[in-house]
């Protein structure tokens, strides 16, 4: 049976896919391998001439792609093999996806569309993380995924939101046009999909924007210069907003200015007394004096101007992502490892991939501690960004 994304998943039979260079897992020989490596790189030549497309449920039998994807691509391979064409992954996510999750399901029940405000986002949190927890204790078992970091983001997501609406009130400057809204488009050789945060105009000078909520453990002006490249903004400017105008969602002359990237520190506020100086917020001593001692920043926006361009290097850099991927699914392009100190340690399939590396059991641990998912499906779209 073929996955919705056209191609097989585990119990539909073996991938043609190899591990490392000259040895196949299954399906093709090599010479097999070589003639369709042949035919993948005619046929899936890099091409960004799309089809203007439904933005709704394509009925074509193309692969899909999606952004968490890619980068878990260029992360690592074995990683990618296991959690996209095999499609495993744990059976509770990890803190850090779920919180993520969680704030952007809170911040769309706090955007909706117009200019007032729909439910407080810090309540919006409480409420989504109890449910996120029965439903994770009642599919697991009592406890299931309620470590002390899952506890203690039950109190930190609240506090966070609750701070951001200190600093933001009602946010009045930005009508939603649209908030949180999943996207689907079809290419020659795959079919992007995602969730678009929103669209927001600024109703000081009209300007129109794509909204990228993100929250991070640091916020710092270093750590944030990658996001005029950024993929995921990216797939938003390009393939969500061409699926927006397809839908009429935005018409068709509608000019974006850019991405509005919205950063949440993942930290608890300062409990100290604060007034605004001078537009900002500063936390005072106990005297009532300016402390020389303040906080990192604890939200930051960031406007990244966007225009044609980049809209087509993005695509471009997509539609290569998409031919890499359908090499390592025929089999013409072993699958292979990053191993390293960026990549490893967070990986939720170390445990496997040391197993697999040191010749035991892993496919039998795989079995034991993973759970099927379909990485397409659109909430597990919703919640991987
Ligand atoms: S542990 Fe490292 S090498 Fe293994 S799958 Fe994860 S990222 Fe790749």
């Amino acid at each position: 049976m073929l996955g919705r994304g056209g191609h097989r998943n585990r119990e539909s039979g073996a991938t043609p896919v190899s591990f490392l260079p000259n040895r196949r897992v299954t399906g093709l020989s090599r010479q097999a391998a070589e003639a369709k490596h042949r035919q993948v790189r005619r046929g899936t030549r890099v091409n960004t001439r799309h089809e203007p497309t439904t933005g709704g449920s394509p009925s074509t039998n193309l692969p899909m792609l999606r952004t968490s994807e890619r980068s878990t691509l260029k992360s690592c391979e074995w990683k990618w093999y296991l959690t996209y064409e095999r499609r495993v992954k744990p059976q509770v996510d990890m803190p850090a996806l779920r919180f993520g999750t969680l704030i952007h399901a809170a911040l769309a029940a706090w955007y909706v569309k117009g200019v007032k405000r729909g439910e407080h986002p810090a309540i919006a949190f409480e409420r989504l993380y109890e449910a996120e927890l029965a439903e994770t204790q009642q599919l697991y078992g009592a406890r299931a995924g309620e470590d002390d970091k899952w506890v203690s983001a039950g109190e930190l997501g609240p506090a966070m939101l609750s701070n951001y609406v200190d600093q933001y009130g009602k946010d009045d400057r930005y009508e939603v046009l649209v908030t949180e809204h999943p996207f689907q488009w079809v290419m020659p050789n795959f079919i992007y999909t995602g969730v678009v945060d929103g669209v927001w105009r600024d109703r000081s000078d009209k300007s129109v924007w794509i909204p990228d909520h993100k929250s991070a453990a640091s916020i710092s002006d270093s750590k944030l210069n990658y996001l005029q490249l950024d993929d995921q903004a990216g797939a938003y400017w390009s393939f969500g907003v061409m699926a927006l105008k397809k839908q009429g969602l935005l018409k068709q002359d509608q000019k974006l200015r850019g991405m509005l990237y919205n950063f949440l520190r993942k930290q608890m506020p300062d409990e100290r007394q604060s007034k605004i100086l001078n537009g900002k917020r500063v936390y005072l001593n106990l005297d009532g004096s300016v402390s020389k001692k303040q906080p990192s920043p604890y939200f930051m926006r960031v406007p990244i101007y966007r225009d044609e361009h980049d809209k087509e290097m993005t695509m471009a850099r997509a539609a290569m992502d998409a031919e890499r991927i359908a090499e390592l699914r025929s089999g013409a392009r072993p699958v292979g490892k990053t191993p390293g100190q960026f990549t490893c340690p967070m990986c939720p399939m170390l445990d496997a991939c040391e197993l697999h590396e040191t010749g035991n059991d892993w496919e039998g641990f795989l079995q034991q501690t993973t759970k099927q998912w379909d990485p397409y499906a659109e909430h597990e779209v919703y919640d991987g960004r």
